[in-house]
């Protein structure tokens, strides 16, 4: 197993506080991961400005055979990248293997080609006598912090179109999830040039804090908490720092009275439990039309209880455990509040899984309403709340009615009524008649509080590079 850290060319251990990495499975202790001292981390930023000199006038040809080789060698360490994440994350190995390990590979895959082919203004004489054009360069050192939930993809979320933008990173996974980053890092130093990835490890608190506000930093990507993302920003206002938030999300999803009722519940048991919910796009706020509520209830219940989580058999199991037991601990007790109400039903699950692994049950809360705390906040779980609505102007007010503003859904049969409630719904993203669903070619990111960074796509090229006017006077 790879446990040291990328600095310019060496590989080092950190020398500070040890993080204890664990297998949510079963609670064990994998090992312990020093993080990095300050003097590592100024090396780390020093290391990603020397490189960023060469590195930002590579032509979009040269960077785009850099990233096809890193997908190449992630797809041919398919089967030992997943194991790792899987022993890390405790997510089903199928899952990783299927799911997470194509789409990271493409990604990769996608910005090789996406750099070659940048579209933009065409250049000419905007004023007579003057050439203009418009250019897209780097914007200089990024540092990229990662979140636990899907370490390996957040990763190439981050590195492909920074490095693509011509960019150098110092990246730093969550503490709670290093295992593949640091992986990656040794194919990452055997292909690209000395210092353009950087893999630092540490908390939030101190690794973190010193690589947002560090002053040769020059942006920073996030994908984290609220909360986190808010401190990024204060930390960013110092410098006047880019930023590049992808923060949390609570995806409304509103079903019609005509929907495709077994279509909605495959679509629930499916993309709102995936990953035991700990999802930011995951579908976990069902807003249903009064005729279909009892149904959907009963039905999805079912099938909800139907998901196998914790067999011994790791191939048979659809979602894992969540992360940590804190991360238990909190799901546990948003439902236990949420069972309090009177109004509330717990239609299935609701507890703990038994044992020493972080397992929680996939949950059905049923009968809630618009103001309670399991409607509004995010729980981040495999918990899934069903409130009834009347009319279409009830369900999109609510569905609006939050602070989040990633993902979003609508299922109903009836074309025009999808279109019209999508237009209408404030988030970065709105499926119909399926959920969760996600392609390289298109932009995810959030509005309010979710942020408002674009990940995959041009989109996201755009975010990782400055755009510039150039104007030549004819004299
Ligand atoms: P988190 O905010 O606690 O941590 C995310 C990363 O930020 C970690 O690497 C952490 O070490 C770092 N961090 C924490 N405090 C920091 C600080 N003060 N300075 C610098 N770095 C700091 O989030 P998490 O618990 O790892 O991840 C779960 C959250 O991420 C959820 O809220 C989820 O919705 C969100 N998320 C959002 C998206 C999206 O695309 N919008 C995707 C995945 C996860």
């Amino acid at each position: 197993m790879d446990t040291q850290m990328l600095i310019g060319s060496k590989f080092e251990k950190g020398t500070e506080t040890e993080e204890p990495i664990l297998n949510p499975k079963t609670g064990a202790n994998i090992l312990n991961l020093p993080e990095a001292n300050p003097a590592q981390i100024e090396a780390a930023v020093s290391a990603a400005e020397q490189a960023f000199v060469s590195w930002s006038r590579t032509t979009p040809a040269q960077r785009s055979g850099y990233l096809l080789k890193i997908a190449d060698r992630i797809e041919a360490a398919a089967q030992e990248f997943a194991t790792l994440e899987a022993l890390n994350c405790g997510k089903p190995i199928n899952a990783v293997l299927n799911d997470e390990i194509p789409a990271i590979v493409d990604c990769y895959r996608f910005f090789a080609g996406a750099v070659r082919s940048m579209p933009g203004v065409v250049a000419g004489e905007y004023l007579p006598g003057h050439t203009s054009m418009v250019r897209r360069d780097p914007i200089g050192i990024v540092a990229s912090i990662a979140p636990w939930n899907y370490p390996l993809m957040m990763m190439a979320w981050k590195l492909a179109p920074a490095i693509a933008g011509g960019n150098t990173v110092v990246f730093k996974p969550s503490e709670q999830t290093p295992l593949t980053a640091l992986k990656l890092a040794r194919i990452l130093a055997e292909v690209l040039p000395e210092g353009v990835v950087n893999v630092v490890l540490g908390r939030g608190d101190s690794v973190g804090n010193t690589l947002i506000n560090h002053p040769k930093i020059n942006m920073i990507s996030i994908t984290g908490d609220v909360a986190t993302g808010k401190k990024v920003l204060q930390a960013a206002a110092k410098s006047v720092k880019r930023t590049h938030l992808e923060l949390g999300g609570k995806a409304p999803v509103i079903v019609f009275d005509d929907a495709d009722l077994g279509a909605v519940v495959n679509g629930l048991r499916a993309f709102g439990y995936y990953n035991a919910g700990q999802d930011c796009t995951a579908a976990c706020r069902i807003y249903a039309g009064k005729k279909i509520y009892d149904k959907l209830v009963a039905d999805l219940s079912s099938a909800v209880s139907t998901i196998k989580y914790d067999r011994a058999d790791d191939t048979e199991n659809e979602i894992g455990p969540l992360i940590s037991r804190r991360q238990r601990d909190r799901v546990s007790s948003f439902v236990e509040r949420a069972s309090e109400l009177k109004h509330i039903e717990i239609t299935t699950g609701g507890k703990p899984g038994e044992g020493t692994g972080f397992y929680y049950q996939p949950t059905v809360v049923a009968g809630a309403l618009q103001e309670d705390e399991i409607v509004r906040r995010e729980v981040f779980g495999p918990v899934v709340s069903v409130t009834r609505f009347s009319e279409v102007d009830e369900a999109v007010k609510w569905a609006n009615d939050s602070d989040y503003g990633l993902a979003s859904s609508v299922w109903t049969k009836d074309v025009s009524r999808a279109m019209a409630t999508a237009a209408r719904l404030q988030y970065g993203c709105t499926w119909i008649n399926t959920h969760f669903m996600l392609t390289n070619e298109m932009p995810h990111g959030g509005l309010k509080q979710s942020g408002y960074g674009k990940d995959m796509s041009l989109y996201a090229l755009e975010d990782y590079t400055a755009v510039r006017h150039v104007m030549v006077a004819h004299t």
